[in-house]
């Protein structure tokens, strides 16, 4: 079967994806209704009878009430902070309650889909399924550390014969970074957690590629390695520098990740259906669930209920393919290893 033909179809369709997104979306921070009742809340504390703590003090930013510290000015700027979200969340859920009687489809504020919070937390759905993605992750880790150091014969110098062992340890650790920075994105959207989670997944994404092209190149050698991953690492870091320290731009980001995805699920791909790996289904299973996975991510549905969305959803298909995914590294692991010592006998 020719690897190349279902991937064609997928980028397609993907992109089509996309350009329907960004013609019909539509944001309803700029509804004049939404506009209005979250500078009325900043003003009384209050959104229809619920009101907010956060928002106990005037609107030249001096306290109405409150203990000294209240009048600490970074204090402050943090109370307004909150008093802003708190209003933003309750104009927006009241707006989306009045739309949907009307019958009109749910819009998306600041970027963002209206998701209802569960005892504080933005996005429970997400943040429980990143964490199950860490859990994974920590399994597949944990399984693999035992596999080539205590179940699988040790060269002399007590090292392994798998040549990627220290690499997929640095998978690992990367992968593992990343799910936990998700967790707490999605359970708090603010600048720092934003930025944390985005860099952590685009450092994780630039090392799979290089990692896609070390393995599927077979590439041992340790000079030949640092001259082709150098590159990338130096885009990559400066990808993130450029996100974290100029300018936070999505569409470029979107458009790296995108790339960076895709070169390495082709290069995986085809590397599954050129090698005679014996667990090279595994690794095909795993390119086209993630290239799947991908293409359902572009859909971005508004939350079901006000809870699962595209994104959540698309967190939920990582957990089965994290688990064939180091299933796959263990096969590959005892297939090198029993290469070695064939060639030793
Ligand atoms: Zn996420």
């Amino acid at each position: 079967m020719n690897p190349m033909v279902p991937f064609h179809s997928l980028l397609l369709l993907a992109a089509l994806c996309l350009l329907l997104r960004t013609i019909t979306a539509t944001d309803g921070a700029g509804d004049l209704l939404y506009i209005d009742c979250v500078e009325q809340c900043e003003k009384t504390g209050c959104v229809g009878d619920r009101c907010f703590q956060h928002c106990k003090f005037s609107s030249d930013g001096t306290p109405i009430d409150g203990p000294w510290y209240m009048h600490e000015p970074l204090y402050l700027r943090w109370k307004q902070w909150d008093c802003r979200t708190d209003c933003r969340y309750h104009c927006m859920l009241s707006r989306e309650e009045e739309r949907a009687k009307h019958g009109a489809q749910p819009v998306k504020y600041h970027g963002k889909w209206s998701f209802k919070r569960v005892s504080g937390i933005q996005e429970p759905v997400a943040v429980a399924l990143s964490a199950l993605n860490l859990a994974i992750q920590f399994h597949g880790w944990v399984s693999f550390f035992i596999l080539v150091y205590y179940n699988l014969p040790l060269r002399s110098d007590k090292k392994t014969y798998y040549e990627y062992t220290g690499l997929w340890h640095i998978y690992g650790i990367l992968s593992m970074n990343s799910w936990f920075w998700s967790a707490v994105f999605h359970s708090r959207h603010v600048e720092l957690t934003e930025k944390l989670d985005y860099s952590s997944a685009v450092a994780l994404l630039g090392y799979t590629l290089i990692i896609s092209i070390l393995r599927a190149f077979n590439v041992k050698d340790e000079a030949r390695r640092v001259m082709i991953s150098a590159p990338l690492v130096a885009f990559v870091t400066t990808h993130i520098m450029y996100l974290n320290f100029y300018e936070f731009a999505y569409g470029w980001n979107m458009k790296v990740c995108v790339t960076m995805a895709v070169c390495q699920l082709l290069i995986w791909a085809i590397w599954a259906g050129v090698s005679d790996h014996p667990s090279r289904w595994k690794l095909f299973v795993a390119v086209v669930g993630e290239g799947v996975a991908m293409v359902l991510h572009t859909f971005d549905f508004p939350p079901y209920k006000g809870y699962v969305d595209a994104h959540a959803l698309y967190h939920a298909t990582t957990i089965p393919l994290a688990f064939l995914w180091w299933s796959f590294i263990r096969d590959d692991a005892e297939f090198r290893t029993s290469y070695h010592l064939n060639k030793v006998k």
